[in-house]
């Protein structure tokens, strides 16, 4: 073990994961270390990556923010979960909702019950059972509701889209004001200590030198210490999430706020649609081996709902991750240590995993291999689970339209996956493995909305008659219609708690 004193930690970076470490860090060390965060005014930072997952109301509770105000302050919306247009074929529409199928069951699920109906041709659509979902689909939203005991707004699940600029500048002002340090400069040089190869210090253009016990790379795609310095390989995912460019570009508002993502399928990707307070965010996702970056513009300027507001700005990715998140003394968090790409959302919720595990593994007088080793096999399995997922999503189609989709639909997928798949399509049947990201419930939705169809439904099933199954569906449906009947809209719910001034 090395036994060097950790207290002085460096930060690289000043984007969204650069500021929720700080943010984090500053919060829980409560002082006892000297936190600085080192950013470049002539480096933009990305500027997207605006939609999330239910998982940050953990992080904001960390923090004690309060919710109105955090989503005052970033032009923030409320998120149900998103919509998939054109996924399974051109013309399917499906949500993928983050709140409860049905009920919560301790023995078959209720989407065994539904399946039964469903194949039988005897039930509507699976969103009609999830208010999630109905509330989506009639631009609805409230927060649960603990106090109304035996009803599906104890079950409303939500997340937040927001403005990625606004998001750091809130947090940067959180940071700061608890005592972390913001260094402006552009980082040239970065020295490395001839006895172990552990980072010493980072160097300004200007010749200043900011030095540290632990740095944490925050820096992006560039990957400024723990590639630039350290060298650690990148394992590229590109076979299996193809995907290697964005366009993206901001739009005026349309009528109605929905409370929910859109990812539109086109023909060699998919397009988002994230609307804020103050305006719709946009881009197309596409893969440049199959679609030139003129075509892709085109169709992401045809298909918006309000007026440009900027250019378009391309942004370029490798879908992958680092094999080593942490390395020596360099933690990386953000996309320097990896992308899967933003269906699902799942890179903010990767960062905030990350400032987890590191507080969990915080080294104290130096930096223990096995602590080290636990970190990096804990934050394989949080890529793999989320890559895993959002491969499903390109595997699980059936559109021959386009070179794109006919890669996708015949490629082979991670085993763990294909398993998945295989239990699937065999009894309707999923498990969540360990402390796996995505439930059953997220499986099930994505699986079904893409036209996996089991052969069978949970042969446990049978053993409630067909009457009973009816009217405990029905009962279902009811409930959750009159629920969303209830909520206001979403646009009326913000302009009563959250609207930015
Ligand atoms: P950046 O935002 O790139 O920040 C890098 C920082 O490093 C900047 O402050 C820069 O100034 C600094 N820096 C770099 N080099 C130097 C230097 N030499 N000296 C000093 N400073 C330097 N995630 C989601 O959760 N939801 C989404 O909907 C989503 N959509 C996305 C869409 C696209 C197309 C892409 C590419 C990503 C998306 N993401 C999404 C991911 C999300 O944008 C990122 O995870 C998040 O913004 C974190 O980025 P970052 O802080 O790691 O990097």
């Amino acid at each position: 073990m090395d036994q060097h004193k950790i207290k002085n930690i460096v930060i690289v970076g000043g984007g969204t994961a650069g500021w929720m470490t700080a943010a984090a860090l500053a919060k829980t060390l409560k002082g006892q270390y000297n936190i600085k965060l080192v950013e470049s005014d002539q480096i933009a930072t990305i500027g997207v990556g605006e939609a999330t997952i239910p998982m940050i109301n953990l992080f904001n509770r960390l923090l004690g923010l309060d919710e109105d105000e955090f989503m005052r302050q970033t032009q923030g919306t409320f998120k149900l979960g998103i919509e998939f247009v054109n996924w399974g074929q051109i013309g399917d529409r499906y949500y993928h909702g983050f709140g409860v199928i049905g009920q919560e069951a301790w023995s078959i699920d209720f989407y065994q019950y539904w399946l039964k109906q469903y194949l039988a041709g005897k039930a509507p659509p699976l969103d009609h059972y999830a208010l999630n979902n109905v509330a989506s689909m009639h631009n609805k939203f409230m927060r649960a509701r603990s106090d109304i005991p035996n009803s599906p707004v104890n079950t409303i699940v939500h997340a937040y889209q927001f403005d990625a600029s606004l998001y750091a500048k809130f947090l940067r002002n959180y940071s700061e004001q608890r005592d972390v340090q913001r260094i402006e400069g552009k980082i040239s040089d970065v020295q490395l200590r001839d006895a172990d190869g552990h980072i010493s210090a980072v160097v300004l253009d200007d010749g200043r030198k900011i030095e540290g016990d632990l740095f944490i790379d925050c820096s992006g795609f560039r990957g400024l210490l723990i590639d630039g310095a350290l060298h650690t390989p990148y394992e590229d995912w590109s076979h299996w999430l193809p995907c290697d460019t964005a366009i993206a570009v901001p739009c005026a508002s349309a009528p109605e706020l929905t409370p929910y993502t859109r990812a539109t399928a086109h023909s060699a990707g998919w397009q988002w649609r994230i609307p804020l307070q103050h305006r719709i965010g946009n881009g197309h996702v596409f893969s440049s081996k199959f679609m030139s970056a003129d075509e892709a513009t085109a169709i992401l300027m045809n298909n918006l709902d309000g007026e440009a507001l900027a250019e378009p700005r391309t942004v370029r990715f490798r879908t992958g991750k680092r094999t080593k998140a942490w390395n020596k003394n360099c933690v990386s968090i953000g996309l320097s240590c990896g992308f899967i790409e933003p269906l699902e959302s799942t890179s903010i919720h990767l960062i905030q995993t990350a400032i987890a595990h590191l507080i969990t593994h915080f080294p104290s007088a130096g930096f223990e291999a096995a602590d080290i080793r636990e970190f990096n096999r804990l934050m394989d399995d949080e890529y793999i689970w989320a890559r895993d997922f959002v491969i499903l999503h390109y595997k699980a189609t059936e559109r021959t339209d386009s070179r794109f989709w006919n890669y996708c639909r015949q490629m082979e997928v991670p085993a763990r996956l294909q398993h998945k798949i295989d239990l699937f399509l065999t009894n309707g049947r999923v498990f969540r493995e360990g402390m796996e990201l995505f439930t059953k419930n997220n499986w099930i939705q994505v699986m079904h909305g893409q036209r996996m169809r089991p052969k069978s439904y949970h042969p446990l099933v049978d053993l409630t008659s067909e009457e009973e199954i009816k009217g405990f569906l029905d009962e279902v449906e009811t409930v959750v219609a009159n629920c969303a009947n209830a909520m206001p809209t979403h646009a009326e719910f913000i302009a009563a708690t959250c609207a930015a001034k």
